[in-house]
């Protein structure tokens, strides 16, 4: 796959080259460009904020080293990243998962983005179109979301094979009690699991039994767009789930897989909730990456009444690293966003802590706070007095709970 990209490269390169001697020296400059598009969106669109580093306190340090780390959501699979050594552009790769000492990482599969609602159809609305294009990926990613899918996990599966043993893919109960039980006895051992973001990709050949067997454990039923299913959060209409989005909801829990309400119309979480309170749904459901409407309000976020509708059921809410899932982009604002989560859930007679947990969006175009290196820092801030937590409540929230969540809900 490398070799064909260093090809593809070059005859960029020579054929921007070709044109500039031509005397159409821009289309020759933005051809020649094409070479090095990949790492110029890789390290654009995920940027962290810059902080002033002051090293962590050792006893920070030794507790956050004794905690089982766990991020619900990240796009890490979507770049051409050598995910082996470590980087200054992005967020993620396996150097930095250790320096975070993470336990368990979502790697999400995202794999459409419409800009313009008038034209949903049209491959030249879709961004993915575009990035697929200007990256030099595949000629089949460049317009089917499928074969979008097929790379992400195809480089999922390289990451692992690289890796040695050092990256495991977690699909079930089994796999996560011995990923918990090695990092317990301090191997250098992480766990990955697979969501998808958005159902779209579900029709002919990628069907639920599919992602299943690809152990996709999680899966969201709407990303940006509209779909056959549901509404999304971002929509035109935000209805809630389509007839088809009833049968795929009973058919993903069948096949023992999370629904995922990050980037859902609020209806389509009311729809849900209602299948998960009629019995038609078995396992509980989570939001992967999101803020709360309470602490800002913004069409990302979910409201005040869902998460305490969705922890009441049972459910886990990941709280995001960046803004404007957070009121600001700052450390601060992850603390504030999640003691006022844990205060909600208190206050309407949960044990709030139980329910909340980070999906730090690392590698979604996004810019955070910090990166997968920086867990520590995140630790830091929930520890802070201020925001109310005991050490115990936030060794929950920085992984305990997503443990706990999947140690519950995975199939044997
Ligand atoms: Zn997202």
């Amino acid at each position: 796959m490398n070799a064909v990209f260093r090809i593809a490269q070059l005859g960029v390169v020579l054929g921007g080259a070709f044109l500039i001697l031509q005397g159409f020296a821009v289309i020759g400059m933005s051809v020649a460009l094409m070479a090095c598009w990949y790492y110029l969106f890789d390290r654009q669109l995920n940027r962290v904020v810059p902080v002033n580093v002051q090293p962590i306190g050792e006893k920070t340090a030794r507790f956050h080293e004794n905690c089982f780390i766990a991020d619900l959501h990240a796009d890490v699979c979507l770049w051409r990243r050598d995910l082996m050594s470590r980087h200054r552009r992005g967020h993620v790769d396996l150097p930095r998962l250790r320096a975070g000492n993470v336990a368990l990482q979502f790697v999400t599969v995202p794999t459409k983005l419409v800009i313009s609602p008038r034209f949903p159809r049209l491959f030249f609305s879709d961004l993915f179109f575009w990035g697929a294009l200007l990256s030099l990926q595949r000629p089949d990613t460049w317009f089917s979301a499928a074969a979008r899918a097929r790379l992400q996990l195809r480089r999922l599966a390289c990451w692992i094979e690289q890796s040695g043993g050092a990256i495991r893919m977690v699909s079930s109960r089994g796999e996560l009690n011995e990923l918990s039980e090695r990092r317990g006895n301090n191997e250098d051992v992480i766990g990955v699991m697979l969501g998808l973001e958005g159902a779209h990709v579900l029709r002919g050949r990628l069907d639920v039994p599919w992602l299943a067997a690809q152990g996709f454990r999680v899966v969201g039923i709407t990303h940006f767009n509209d779909n056959q299913f549901g509404d999304s959060a971002h929509g035109v209409s935000r209805r809630g789930l389509k007839p088809a989005g009833r049968e795929l909801v009973r058919q993903l829990d069948n096949h023992s897989i999370t629904i995922d309400l990050a980037h859902a119309s609020a209806a389509l979480i009311d729809d849900v909730l209602e299948m998960h309170s009629q019995g038609e749904l078995s396992r509980p459901v989570l939001v992967s990456h999101t803020g709360i409407k309470g602490k800002h309000d913004h069409r990302r976020n979910i409201s005040d009444e869902h998460a305490v509708a969705i922890a009441s059921a049972g459910g886990l809410i990941g709280i995001t690293l960046f803004a404007p899932g957070l009121p600001r982009a700052d450390l601060a604002a992850v603390g504030e966003s999640i003691s006022y989560t844990v205060k909600l859930l208190d206050g309407a007679g949960l044990e709030g802590a139980r329910h909340v947990a980070i999906g730090s969006d690392f590698d979604g175009a996004v810019r955070t706070v910090v990166d997968v290196a920086g867990w520590g820092r995140i630790t830091e801030e929930l520890l802070k007095p201020l925001h109310g937590l005991d050490p115990e409540q936030v060794e929950w929230i920085v992984g305990g709970n997503i443990r706990n969540f999947f140690a519950q809900n995975l199939p044997d």
